[in-house]
């Protein structure tokens, strides 16, 4: 008999779907179904949108490149890296004898976002920002010894916040002192206060592997259809939630933070990660949550709790969103 947990591939073809890919020419992918999700040869997708495919390892790596971009792939695994910056895939790749297959859903929701940026209507401006800093009052976030998330958050966020005015940016704050503020209001004030993007801000912990586990991760929020990537932070099914409408905006967004991020400070990249946590599932705006490292780490605990540090990360982060919106807002109409 077969298990219950092996990975079932339907030969047969179930249906052609059509894609505009990046190139612009309208592509034809062949879909197979495998563990109920609809997959498509990555061979077939790297040829419709001018990708060169070569094995970097032999049935374990492998790169497919242009003028523009690089993508590395791992066989029956999530991690892959796009232009260098880790990002977790919604679905593991699978190989079946020669033919290595990639979700539609990846495809669609982790690639072309990044490929394909998307754009705002013309003359639309990116102005406003809320930052949210984690947690605050009653719920110190993690502790580690006397170190509180809460306390960091706030602190890291009051630096970014000068940075981006300094910067020309338009910003608010969630919470500007030690106070609670419940997770669904965090969206909401950010609704209010018209905000064009919004970005919580904290640092992880872990108790096992404290020495060693480090490195910024940036989340988004999952699309609908996926399971999330963080670890037991799931909630609210696999539906669609209201910050899905910016689902593009969202992935693009959390790439260009955890480039800069990993390109600008010396910190691990620990890649894009999806998750449905309440701040995201309810923005009205693109959003994203940054773990920008971990207290738990023994050095790198010991940079968060320094200004100079925060400072770095927050010049990246200001970067980051600097590059996001030259990227989708468009020059003025020449009409
Ligand atoms: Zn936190």
């Amino acid at each position: 008999m077969r298990s219950a947990t092996a990975l079932v591939i339907m030969l047969s073809v179930i249906g052609v779907a059509r894609l505009t890919p990046s190139a612009g020419a309208a592509q034809t992918l062949e879909e197979v179904r495998i563990a109920g999700k609809e997959y498509a040869r990555v061979s077939d997708w790297a040829k419709g949108n001018g990708f060169t495919l070569r094995w970097l390892k032999r049935d374990e790596a492998l790169e497919l490149s242009n003028s523009y971009s690089t993508i590395v792939l791992q066989i029956h695994s999530p991690d892959a890296q796009i232009n260098g910056v880790g990002v977790r895939l919604l679905f593991p790749l699978v190989q079946k004898a020669e033919t290595v297959w990639i979700s539609k859903l990846d495809l669609k929701s982790t690639f072309e976002p990044v490929l394909l940026p998307p754009r705002m209507r013309r003359g639309g401006v990116l102005k406003s920002i809320c930052l949210d800093p984690g947690h605050g009052g009653k719920d110190p976030g993690f502790q580690v010894g006397s170190s509180q998330e809460k306390k960091f958050a706030l602190l890291f966020s009051q630096e970014l916040q000068a940075q981006l005015k300094r910067a020309g940016w338009k910003v608010s704050l969630t919470r500007s002192r030690d106070t609670f503020v419940e997770l669904p209001s965090r969206p909401d004030i950010a609704r209010r206060r018209k905000a064009d993007l919004f970005v919580s801000l904290h640092f992880n912990a872990t108790e096992a592997s404290a020495n060693s586990v480090k490195g910024a991760e940036v989340y988004c929020l999952t699309p609908p259809g996926a399971p999330s990537t963080n670890a037991g932070g799931e909630g609210g099914g696999a539906g669609w939630f209201a910050g899905n409408r910016f689902n593009d905006e969202n992935m693009f967004l959390a790439y260009q933070l955890q480039k800069t991020l990993s390109r600008e400070v010396s910190v691990e990249d620990r890649g894009v990660h999806r998750a449905r946590f309440v701040v995201l599932r309810d923005a009205a705006m693109p959003a994203v949550l940054i773990e920008a490292g971990f207290l738990s780490h023994p050095i790198e605990g010991r940079k968060i709790a320094s200004a100079s540090y925060r400072h770095q990360l927050a010049s990246a982060i200001v970067d980051g969103l600097d590059a996001y919106k030259r990227a989708v807002q468009r020059g003025p109409s020449p009409l």
